[in-house]
């Protein structure tokens, strides 16, 4: 019999329990008991799901309160110093601290980094390490977690990040080092884990090393070999899983590893799995991730069963099946999804769904197809249905068109543009902005989940959302800013609003992903051809710029931000659906401009993080995702000013394509970093207009002039004064008016401090 198991099932909870749970201890609204209790119920529940659904062994240890890199951290003692934690067991509120910077016991403290997991939008704590670091099992969780399913019956097998994924993904905040001299140390400690579990009565152990499908530097690979016989553990099996891609120069050094079994995912590395097998030794398990972990779609079970069938005659035991990385990354159940087309329904599978194909591949496998005839047809019709549906192909009397048919150019460079933008928008030296939203009160949330729900009427939803707008036009002029915008209160999020209005997307009930800790995600689900049905954006920018003589600048999603936050269809290559959404957008960037909107923002703020997992794979995907831009802005004249966003401040690398992007004007993070990034301006000269964001927004606390004017006096020493912009590092929405206003009012301060003026003693910064 082959084995069905699972690298990890959702934590958050089909109704995000996890997340309310969390949330209402945070608050000190309930206490550590409920917290616990919640946690309990959930892990039984799912494990109780997964082996309903035929799951053989059941993860442990894919449960978390905020993350499981962070849960490692603590397992091995690695808890910064500013925590004041003294050995012994991690503390519930230490745990809190490291990950958030507060708990409802402890001072508040700096939290550690967060960043995301490889090529997802899922985000871990990235732990903090020293030379001089030291370690020891200093949580007893995951033993516990065993424990319980063990006494549930269950056949457990923990799972763990692997060592040198773990180290990998490590950085230290003092000293510059090299990390893999810490490994001996850390393994010991990893080892000593083992052995606990092995003394449980667990004989598999999952341990995953996904930095296996990245570029590693020599000393790395060689620490591979070393550290898997240091970590082998008499009586206990290693299934050793690797996913998010193909394993490449590390495929050899992979297989030859003394493990016991070698997880792949046979999804992004599909004709990895026939040369793993030829070099695994006639004792090793393979472990064929064959159901799409990252994805939504429902699989195509005849052709998983012309790669399993083969390697199941060759393996028979030795062949087990999984999804191909942890279920972490999709929805939970698709059960409760009513209000979805019911054809678009009809092609998904979430978590739930997931597991029911891979018990009918098992079934099929070990009965023959005929014992899952009934399953493998349904299957079969749905991937045809799909197939075959006016929804995934191109909407008739569209012509197709190439990018070589929509010109990705603006008309003039960029010195013409400037001059021509100057003269219709008017604006002052070091012009002052901010990037879109505006806070979002109570009210204005729950006007838009009435209207939603059938609860309010248009003209009163219409009247609401106005008034909110009317507010935030009058906020700005009273505080002086120069180019205006609407504050985006009709939008719930960035992606799920544009979403719901282009045809090709739809949008679920319940479809929440852990984004980090209790912050959830409801990806849209891009099935099938973009295009725009109406204009999105333009009755309200029209409104905005009803209402006052300083421009108003439109505000869009960007084509690739939309891409990367969505479940994206796979039955075309993500460049051309990437560009469908362009020409989209394309309209609405030419209909504002039409209404008289002369600045138009287009967001790319997940720009970076689609860059592939292999530096050989970057030029191809920023070549298309630049071109995606552009097909997006180029259709205006010279005078209409173009603005993008990005969210992040990492681009040293991928400078020559964000310039290569040709907005007029990018503003981006740069206040948490104290301006570091501005080193890369240094190197490349920038030749557009940058807005260095001058305050970070993701604290409460009100920037003072002085500190915002000392970034500028940085920014304007690798900026040519003439091209700087002041602007906050992102949108205000989750903030709250008043630190919203007196922010600006020293902001705007600092702007015209600049420019040499003297404070107007009327102006709301005086
Ligand atoms: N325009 C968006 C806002 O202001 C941008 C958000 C983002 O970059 N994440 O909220
Ligand atoms: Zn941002």
């Amino acid at each position: 019999m082959s084995t069905l198991h699972n690298l990890g099932f959702p934590r958050i909870g089909a109704h995000r329990e996890l997340k309310f749970a969390l949330e209402s201890y945070w608050r000190g609204e309930t206490d550590a008991a409920h917290l616990e209790q919640t946690g309990r119920e959930l892990r039984r529940q799912h494990w109780q799901v997964q082996a309903d659904h035929g799951v053989d062994l059941l993860p442990v240890g894919d449960f978390s309160w905020y993350d499981t890199l962070l849960d490692l951290s603590v397992t091995l003692g690695v808890v910064p110093e500013r925590f004041g934690w003294s050995g012994g067991e991690v503390d519930r509120d230490t745990y809190f601290r490291m990950a958030r910077g507060r708990a409802p016991h402890g001072e508040p403290v700096a939290a550690c980094e967060m960043t995301k997991w490889f090529d997802t939008n899922y985000h871990y704590i990235v732990p903090e390490l020293e030379p001089q670091q030291t370690f020891s099992l200093a949580s007893k969780h995951l033993f516990e977690q065993v424990r319980e399913a063990q006494q549930l019956g269950y056949n457990v097998k923990p799972t763990l990040p692997g060592p040198l994924t773990w180290l990998w993904l490590g950085k230290s905040r003092s000293a510059e080092f090299d990390k893999l001299e810490l490994l001996e140390a850390l393994l010991a400690v990893y080892g000593e884990l083992l052995q606990g579990l092995q003394a449980q009565g667990v004989e598999w152990v999952q341990i995953d090393e996904p930095a296996l499908v990245l570029d590693l530097p020599p000393a790395w690979k060689q620490a591979f070999e070393a550290s898997y016989h240091a970590l082998r553990t008499p009586g206990l099996n290693i299934l050793l899983a690797t996913y998010f891609g193909p394993l490449q120069d590390n495929l050899s050094l992979a297989c030859e590893l003394p493990v016991a079994g070698l997880h792949l995912d046979a999804v992004r590395a599909a004709d990895e799995i026939e040369r793993a097998l030829d070099r695994l030794s006639p004792y090793q398990v393979l472990s064929v991730g064959i159901v799409d972990g990252r994805n939504i779609w429902r699989s195509d079970l005849d052709k998983a069963l012309e790669l399993l069938s083969p390697l199941h005659e060759r393996l028979g035991e030795r062949l087990w099946l999984a999804p191909s990385c942890s279920l972490l990354h999709v929805p939970v159940d698709l059960a409760g999804e009513n209000s979805l087309d019911p054809e678009v329904r009809s092609w998904l599978a979430f978590a739930v769904q997931k597991l029911e194909e891979l018990g009918i591949l098992k079934q099929a496998l070990e009965a023959g197809a005929e014992a899952a005839a009934a399953d493998l047809q349904s299957a079969r019709r749905a991937i045809a249905a799909r197939r075959n549906s006016a929804l995934t192909r191109p909407l008739a009397g569209q012509p197709e068109q190439t990018l070589e048919t929509t010109p990705t150019q603006r008309t003039s460079a960029y010195p013409q543009r400037a001059a021509a933008q100057q003269r219709t928008l008017n604006l002052p030296p070091f012009p002052t902005t901010t990037i879109g939203s505006f806070p979002q009160t109570a009210q204005i949330r729950r006007a838009r989940r009435d209207y939603k729900q059938g609860r309010l009427d248009e003209a009163t939803y219409r009247a609401t959302v106005e008034a909110e707008i009317r507010k935030a036009i009058r906020t700005q002029e009273a505080l002086g800013l120069d180019l205006l915008v609407h504050g985006e209160a009709e939008r719930n999020d960035m992606v799920e609003y544009f979403g719901s209005q282009l045809a090709g997307f739809a949008v679920t009930r319940n479809g929440w992903v852990q984004s980090y800790g209790s912050r959830c995600v409801k990806p849209p689900l891009l099935y099938g051809d973009v295009s725009r049905p109406q204009a999105m954006t333009l009755e309200w920018t029209r409104y905005a710029q009803s209402l006052t003589e300083k421009p108003v600048k439109g505000m869009l999603t960007g084509p690739v931000t939309l891409l990367n936050w969505s479940f994206v269809r796979d039955d075309q290559p993500r460049s051309q659906t990437c560009l469908q959404i362009a020409r989209a957008l394309r309209q609405e960037v030419l209909d504002l401009e039409a209404a008289g909107i002369g600045a138009i923002q287009i967001d790319e703020a997940a720009l970076r993080e689609g860059l592939p997992l292999r530096r050989a794979d970057w030029r191809a995907y920023l070549d298309w995702a630049v071109s995606a831009f552009r097909l997006t802005a180029a259709g205006v004249a010279d005078r209409t000013q173009i603005h993008t966003h990005m969210c992040y401040s990492e681009f040293n690398d991928i400078m020559e394509a964000i310039a290569a992007m040709d907005a007029d004007v990018i503003t981006i993070e740069t206040a948490r970093s104290n301006m570091e990034l501005l080193e890369a301006f240094r190197h490349f000269a920038y030749p557009n207009e940058i807005g260095p964001g001058v305050y970070d927004i993701h604290s409460p606390n009100v920037p003072q002039t002085e500190q915002m004017l000392g970034l500028l006096r940085k920014a304007a020493q690798v900026i040519d004064p003439q091209r700087l912009w002041v602007n906050p590092d992102c949108g205000l929405k989750t903030r709250a008016w008043p630190e919203v206003e007196a922010a600006l009012a020293n902001m705007v301060q600092a702007a015209r401090q600049l420019r040499g003026e003297r404070p107007p003693s009327a102006s709301p910064a005086a």
